[in-house]
Order: C-alpha cells, then sequence, then structure tokens
C-alpha cells in the first residue's frame, strides 16, 4: 500500500479532494481509491477549479532543491 503523505484539500471551501501519497519514491495522488498522477476538476461544493500533475509538482520541487544550493 502507498504511504500516505498528505491530505489535498480544496483551497477554498477545504473540503478533501484526495490524499497525496508515496509509493517506492514516487508520489501519486489519490482520489476515491485510483492512484492518478494528473488530476483536474472543479470541487463540487464550491465550484473552485483544481489542478494537479506530478510532472509539475515534481518540476517544482527540483527548482526548489536548486535554490537551496549555494
Ligand atoms: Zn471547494
Amino acid at each position: 500500500m502507498p504511504e500516505e503523505i498528505a491530505i489535498i484539500e480544496c483551497q477554498k471551501c477545504g473540503r478533501e479532494v484526495g490524499r497525496l501519497s508515496d509509493y517506492k519514491g514516487r508520489q501519486m495522488l489519490i482520489v476515491n481509491g485510483i492512484a492518478t498522477t494528473f488530476w483536474r476538476g472543479v470541487c463540487v461544493n464550491c465550484g473552485q477549479e483544481f489542478h494537479w500533475d506530478v510532472g509539475t509538482k515534481a518540476l517544482a520541487e527540483l527548482i526548489g532543491q536548486n535554490g537551496q544550493k549555494p
């Protein structure tokens, strides 16, 4: 089973969107029992757009790590 890292919530109303998990060093978002690397949609509660992509997240982390180097 993937290891749970964090609960992803709607930025507007706080409703749970999915759970960020780590499986064998790869991060994925689990929504209703489905592991996904890309998720896009709208919160059914408040209409807030939601977009999650493991590709862009990995890129952001890479740039963040580079930024920490002297
Ligand atoms: Zn919402």
